[in-house]
């Protein structure tokens, strides 16, 4: 019997687990998907918002700003990348000038801290705002972060703390007996006093599972283009548009490493995996983008991709407790930034019922993650002289080495698949997206995991790589 089952492995499964490490709990994550961040929690603009904008005293507002907060304690424990390089909405006429300047007060509700700049002074600290911006709000404390690694530290912390984690295992129905719930997948079934439901898009199917069905999910897409790396100076601010009802508009911001995000666009759809994209959506991606920007090097689109936002009928997170079943649902943007927070309340929420002790083994540190391309060329020496295989470059787009794939594979939670790999040490992120380095990290993968390489999966289990092999004869 289990004390409490997390479902889903999003960035807000993943807070939870590892919030609940520090109790002596048996603790199972299960997820349909064959890796842990998969979803929605890996197809974002990697914001750690300010919280300036949601309504205060509603849940988007309290957990923003409280998650914003833990942001340098928890990327420190677990190693993961992350910048307060602050945000700019910026107004480009009039009208918008005084939208942002009413924004303020908000602020001081939510407890933000903010500034309204004026033009010269957008400009002095962000030159490459377009030339029609005429002022900006200013919010120092907003970051970005790499949503990737978040999850996997997240969930290797969890599981060297003791969590149990089960991939590729999709809860089909939930049965609630005296003081335990019965969850079932399609071939096994788990026992547990406690059930957390952070199943994303699919939390009010999940809720419906045990008769919770106040609200529902509708899933909102945003695309995404995608800059490489450039060595010229560019934009060093998360630079917002004026937020409308749609959401927070179409954004242009650095990430951790170095390459550009522009979008996402804002509508809803129907089918809760489509995550097609468009040109006529790209395409106004570019103008808004341009409004904000001048001179995006457009030339420099190396990808596009689209996310799917949870967003629910009640238009705030919906967080609650009913008999032992707690909720995490609508987690919508700002979602990534509020998940340590709500990952806290959460586990509040779990010992309310069960009322754990404290885990005194608990340590809330990741062992340290290699980054060959951040290393100085004597610190790489050093490591190449203690582990060659530091000195054989993968990708040679991302500097990456086999030693950083190797080690990616061996932790716990590790890569399983070639986007395991990506997503943990950024093979095939970057110009030849993987087509130079796919090869050899099937190649590695194979012999990691003792694997066939025509076993070798580029993501999902069915999605084999290799059909047969084309030489048999000359084995
Ligand atoms: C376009 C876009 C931009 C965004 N930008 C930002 C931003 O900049 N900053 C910010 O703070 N937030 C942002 N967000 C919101 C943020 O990404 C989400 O709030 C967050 O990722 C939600 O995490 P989650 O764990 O709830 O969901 P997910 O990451 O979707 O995780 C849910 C998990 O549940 C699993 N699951 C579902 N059903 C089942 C089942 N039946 N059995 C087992 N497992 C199941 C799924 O496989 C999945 O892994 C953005 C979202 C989008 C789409």
């Amino acid at each position: 019997m289990y004390d409490v089952i997390v479902i889903g492995a999003g960035v807000i499964g993943g807070c939870v687990a590892r919030e609940l490490a520090r109790y002596k709990a048996k603790v199972l994550v299960l997820d349909k998907e064959n890796d842990v961040g998969n979803v929605t929690s890996m197809a974002n603009s990697a914001i750690v918002h300010s919280g300036y904008d949601p309504k205060p005293g509603t849940n988007k507002a309290k957990y923003n700003v409280l998650g914003n907060k833990m942001y340098d304690l928890l990327t420190k424990e677990l190693d993961v990348e992350f910048k307060r390089i602050g945000s700019l909405t910026c107004a480009t006429n009039e009208e918008e000038l005084e939208i942002i300047k009413s924004f303020v007060s908000r602020a001081n509700d939510n407890g933000v801290e903010v500034k309204i700049l004026n033009q010269e002074e957008t400009r002095k600290i962000e030159p490459f705002v377009s030339d029609s911006v005429v002022g900006s709000l200013y919010a120092p404390s907003a970051g970005i972060i790499n949503p990737f690694e978040l999850c996997v530290g997240l969930f290797e912390n969890a599981l060297d703390n003791g969590v149990e984690l089960l991939l590729n295992e999709e809860v089909v129905s939930i049965e609630r007996l005296t003081n335990r719930f019965v969850v079932r997948t399609k071939d096994k079934e788990f026992e547990t006093r406690v059930v957390v439901n952070a199943a994303g898009l699919y939390s009010d199917k999940i809720a419906k599972m045990v008769g919770i069905d106040y609200f529902n999910i509708t899933p909102r897409k945003g695309e995404y283009f995608v800059l490489d790396h450039f060595e010229k100076p560019f934009v060093s601010h998360v630079i917002f548009p004026v937020p409308s009802e749609k959401g927070k508009g179409i954004l242009v911001t650095p990430t951790t490493h170095n390459n550009y995000l522009l979008g996402p666009s804002s509508e809803f759809v129907e089918d809760k995996s489509d995550l097609s994209t468009d040109k006529p959506t790209l395409d106004n991606v570019r103008v808004n983008a341009s409004k904000l920007v001048k001179n995006i090097p457009f030339n420099y689109i190396i990808r596009q991709f689209s996310g799917l936002r949870a967003t629910g009928s009640t238009h705030d997170f919906i967080i609650d407790e009913r008999d032992g079943f707690i909720t995490l649902g609508g987690i919508e943007s700002p979602g990534l930034a509020s998940a340590p927070a709500i990952g806290k309340e959460a586990v509040r929420l779990v010992n309310s019922v069960l009322h754990l002790e404290t885990n005194p083994y608990f340590n809330p540190f990741r062992r340290k993650v290699i980054r060959l391309k951040k290393m100085s060329i004597e610190e790489r020496n050093d490591l190449i002289k203690q582990d060659p295989s530091f000195g054989h470059i993968v990708c040679r787009c991302e500097g990456v080495s086999e030693g950083e794939v190797v080690d990616c594979i061996r932790r716990n939670a590790g890569a399983r698949t070639i986007k395991g790999v990506k997503k943990r040490c950024r093979p095939g992120f970057g110009k030849c997206q993987g087509g130079f380095c796919e090869p050899l990290i099937m190649e590695i993968l194979a012999r990691e995991l003792n694997l066939d390489p025509l076993n070798v999966r580029y993501d999902s289990v069915k999605s084999y790589i290799l059909q047969s092999e084309t030489k048999e004869g000359d084995k």
